[in-house]
């Protein structure tokens, strides 16, 4: 069931936590994220991401696509669009109860989500940053509005989807109509959601519009616990193997007050980082809420009948839900590090140690000196060749020592140089960027040894 391989564990004890100022700086200088519409001064809560974070991006949504859709026979993938039919939302609660409750610091003028607030401050009504006083809290829906149609007087008040997830309760029985699946089955998705957040912040963290991965897997009622079990402990593994500080990764289980009416039981998985102990991903126990209710208010019989048994009965579902935003920033500060001058790079490096599948650039590619037409011509054949299997980047501008740096700081886990010995005996050193350990490879086996290395299996 692990999709991964075992990877070094770093424990909490050997890196510090890093601040988010040094990612949030980062990312705009290497051009993984930019702030949206900067140049008018910004939209708090939404970013644009640059080439080398899409690529990151792009990696993570085909990793984790990979190993739900593309592993496992017995779940299918579908794309809903953005837009629904505004009666999607009424069923599902979000127009009546999808609300932020918010106070303000009457000193400080801080706003507060009161469910974030701790409870001693909850209880003293004051402010956890000045010990100042609260306001009454105000009620805010978060789903974002539009309008379909042109002709004022006919168009219709619809949302922004508020969670990708409902798209995937709207095309269950079509799935199940056009293909042979049967219950135990799943559906995933991955797609945009906009929530009007009273509180954005922490850079990814707390975004207005962002991605979502969903899996909903629908079962016989008898066997929800099973499955409930078995996601829990698959979708944990994910992330741990995707991370180096396995000790940072936890469940929570929410307390009978947070529990819905219908869920018997629900964990978040939770990162620590500079933020504290966060959710990156949701369990939930669905149970047959959603297709009730979407039964009811679209009077669509949305049961299934067992076709051996003959049974008719509404499935019940266990939800495995993330965020692809969530997960890029978590993988950015669990990867980046500040290394001292040591024996083996004496200025010091910054490093992302993100894992070689994930990372934007595979290889980057170095002739030793840009003036040399042999090296320069030999380094671009074998860049050539390797563009086509992975991302790979020709690097000719500055020493070998700064070039090995600034791949360094992007993540990229190979480095490929060529040298006079190359032109001789047509091997490269090949240099790791964890370990910055050095092989020597012939040209004709690279691509095989980096494939091997760098795509998932
Ligand atoms: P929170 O309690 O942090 O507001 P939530 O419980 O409302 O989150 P869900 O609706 O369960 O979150 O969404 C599933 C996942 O989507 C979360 O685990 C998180 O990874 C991601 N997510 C939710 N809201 C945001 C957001 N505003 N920006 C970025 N990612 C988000």
């Amino acid at each position: 069931m692990t999709q991964t391989e075992d990877r070094t564990s770093l424990s909490t004890e050997d890196t510090p936590l890093v601040p988010i100022e040094k990612v949030v700086a980062l990312c705009k200088r290497r051009g993984f994220v930019y702030p949206n519409s900067e140049i008018y001064g910004g939209v708090s809560g939404i970013y644009d991401f640059g080439p080398l974070g899409v690529e990151l991006r792009n990696n993570i949504r085909r990793y984790w696509w990979w190993s739900m859709v593309q592993l496992n026979d017995n779940i299918l993938g579908i794309e809903g669009s953005i837009i629904t039919h505004p009666r999607v939302w009424e069923a599902s609660g979000h127009v009546e109860n999808f609300v932020d409750r918010l106070v303000d610091c009457k000193n400080c003028k801080r706003r507060w989500r009161v469910d974030h607030l701790p409870a001693e401050n909850l209880e003293q009504n004051k402010c956890p940053f000045c010990g100042g006083e609260l306001t009454e809290p105000r009620t805010f829906n978060l789903m974002m509005e539009t309008y379909i149609g042109v002709v004022e007087g006919e168009r219709m008040k619809t949302y922004l989807r508020g969670e990708a997830c409902q798209n995937i309760y709207l095309d269950y029985d079509n799935v199940l109509k056009s293909s042979r699946i049967q219950i135990p089955f799943g559906i995933c998705q991955i797609g945009k959601a906009f929530r009007n957040e009273v509180t954005p912040g922490n850079f990814l963290f707390r975004q207005r519009e962002f991605e979502q991965w969903d899996l909903q897997f629908f079962v016989h009622p008898s066997e929800m616990q099973k499955w409930f079990d078995y996601w829990k402990e698959y979708r944990f593994e994910w992330y741990k193997g995707i991370i180096n500080h396995k000790d940072r990764l936890r469940f929570r289980a929410h307390e009978s007050t947070e529990l819905a009416h219908y869920a018997k039981q629900a964990f978040d998985i939770e990162y620590k980082s500079i933020l504290g102990w966060q959710e990156w991903e949701g369990i939930h126990w669905r149970q047959d809420w959603d297709l009730s209710r979407h039964s009811l208010y679209s009077g669509q019989d949305l049961s299934y009948t067992d076709p051996e048994t003959k049974e008719r009965y509404i499935p019940w579902i266990v939800e495995t839900s993330g965020g692809v935003d969530r997960t890029f920033l978590n993988l950015l500060l669990d990867a980046y590090e500040e290394e001292p001058p040591s024996g083996k790079d004496k200025e010091g490096r910054t490093v992302l140690r993100l894992h070689p599948w994930l990372a934007p650039v595979k290889v980057a590619v170095l002739p030793l000196q840009k003036n040399k037409e042999e090296l320069v011509t030999t380094a671009r054949g074998i860049y050539n060749r390797l563009k086509r299997l992975m991302v790979a980047q020709y690097d000719d501008v500055a020493n070998i020592g700064r070039r090995y740096r600034r791949q360094d700081e992007i993540g990229t886990p190979f480095c490929v140089t060529v040298d006079f010995q190359t032109l001789e005996d047509q091997t490269v050193t090949v240099r790791e960027r964890d370990g910055m350990t050095q092989i020597r490879l012939d040209i004709d086996e690279l691509p095989g040894y980096l494939v091997e290395k760098v795509m998932w299996r």
